[in-house]
């Protein structure tokens, strides 16, 4: 019997009655006020959270208010932090500013001092629309991203959306209305075209919003080919995805769940590396019935899941939190991956943490799990000139400095050379830290900024040195 076979015959998860948890129901910031637990909440908590709503994106699922939120805990519970807007989510003088907007009640003025605020808040960080884009011939395309070497990203249209959001995302700025700020590719061909012409790219990266959204079909459209000989060169296709956490039903109950596991399964079968990239901020996540029978599915099918998330104040920012959270992962058969720190975007000001925290937080999280758990790189920031991971904080000739390394450059030499930044107990981004040791500059910054400059273009870098 393959293991096709198997899989349908396998009985789906017994779950109790259609509650409304699992029928997908969705509500964005308009909607705020229909959902019951929300109007239980204080008015002036509830008009804080539509101020909010109102700059940054918003939309959540039944079962992740059913679910996994502990509406006890309210405001302190993480899941309720991880979707839900909160006050402290702006400067107090944007949400002074959108506040009053909403109170003298000019729809014109509201969406006029939004697009204000969203301006200041970096909506496109580390060169995303500028230095990653890559053209064929003249013409952009739009919805590729190729930072590093082997791996390209792509951002299929039918899934620039997500089951819900995070209120941290750094790609927030993709779900405002302003379609000028989105990416989205129009053709699966732009992809496949591309991929030929770099014979250099072993991975795939398809992400979002989330291409779990899209319907099997769509997903087969963009991944059914790369089993043709000339993308050998493919070896591995990576989804990025956070539906394992807010609908992990799409692998037990959608209508279509059982084609997209048997698609992903003929992907491994076909000698493709099948990873989906999970985005886990809590153990919370790792908790429920389905979760873990959506894990177990995916599993099945060959494909491997490697988690990552960042560091964020409010949500998880305790060691306890991660080594619990990468325990259970590897119990359940999932790889650690990354640790991120926040980004310099967004709500930043709320959720960043200090590198030195971040980097003692990673350190005490890594002494409490076994060597299986300790596969998760970081604290790494997803910075311009690639991702820069701290390895620890020492002392050099009675100077304290952090000992910084390239996981990824955009120079593919920049990688796991050790570099040297001054202590400094506030910073918490690469842009904040000083070359220590008496150097003015760190090693790669003037090819970075020929880089910028477009003085270097990417594609100097895009193929093998032979
Ligand atoms: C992290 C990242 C990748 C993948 O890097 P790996 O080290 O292979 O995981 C690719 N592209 C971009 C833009 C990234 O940020």
């Amino acid at each position: 019997m393959t293991s096709v076979q198997q899989m349908q015959r396998k009985p789906f998860l017994k779950i109790p009655a259609e509650s409304g948890s699992f029928r997908f129901r969705v509500y964005t910031g308009r909607q705020l006020d229909k959902i019951e637990q929300i109007r239980a909440l204080p008015q002036e908590q509830q008009f804080a959270m539509r101020v909010v709503a109102n700059v940054l994106p918003f939309r959540v699922n039944q079962y992740v208010i059913d679910e996994l939120v502990d509406w006890n805990n309210i405001p302190d519970d993480p899941m309720f932090r991880l979707v839900f807007p909160q006050a402290g989510m702006l400067t107090e003088s944007d949400f002074a500013l959108m506040a009053d907007a909403m109170r003298r009640g000019d729809k014109q003025e509201i969406r006029k001092v939004a697009a204000d605020i969203r301006q200041r808040l970096n909506p496109h960080p580390a060169g995303q629309r500028g230095l990653n884009v890559p053209h064929l011939k003249d013409e952009a395309l739009e919805g590729i991203q190729h930072k590093y070497r082997e791996t390209v990203l792509f951002f299929p249209s039918h899934g620039q959306v997500c089951h819900s959001y995070c209120t941290f995302c750094f790609r927030w700025a993709q779900f405002i209305g302003d379609k000028t700020l989105r990416f989205s590719a129009k053709e699966a061909e732009h992809l496949h075209h591309y991929l030929l012409q770099h014979p250099d790219v072993s991975d795939l990266l398809i992400t979002g919003g989330d291409p779990m959204v899209m319907k099997t079909n769509h997903l087969a459209d963009y991944l059914e080919p790369l089993l043709r000989a000339e993308f050998d060169h493919i070896q591995s296709i990576r989804i990025g995805t956070k539906s394992l956490t807010f609908w992990p039903q799409r692998y037990v109950r959608d209508a279509d769940a059982d084609d997209l596991l048997r698609l992903l399964e003929k992907l491994a079968r076909a000698g493709k590396h099948v990873a989906l990239m999970a985005h886990y901020n809590h153990w919370r996540e790792l908790e429920t019935r389905v979760a873990r029978e959506a894990i177990r599915r995916v599993r099945e099918t060959g494909t491997v899941i490697r988690t990552q998330a960042p560091l964020l104040n409010h949500i998880n920012n305790d060691a306890g939190i991660w080594a619990r959270m990468w325990r259970t992962q590897v119990k359940l058969g999932l790889t650690p991956y990354y640790m991120f720190v926040e980004r310099d975007t967004g709500a930043r000001q709320y959720f960043e943490v200090p590198l030195v925290r971040a980097w003692e937080i990673y350190r005490e999280a890594m002494q409490q799990v076994s060597g299986l758990g300790r596969t998760a790189r970081g604290p790494s920031m997803s910075a311009g000139p690639g991702k820069v991971e701290i390895q620890g904080i020492s002392e050099i000739h009675g100077e304290k400095v952090f000992v910084l390394r390239f996981i990824q450059g955009r120079n593919p030499a920049w990688v796991q050379r050790p570099f040297f930044a001054r202590y400094d107990e506030q910073a918490t981004w690469l842009d904040q830290l000083q070359p220590a040791l008496g150097e003015e500059k760190f090693f790669f910054q003037d090819e970075y900024d020929a880089m910028c400059k477009g003085e270097i273009s990417p594609r100097h870098y895009q193929q093998k040195q032979r």
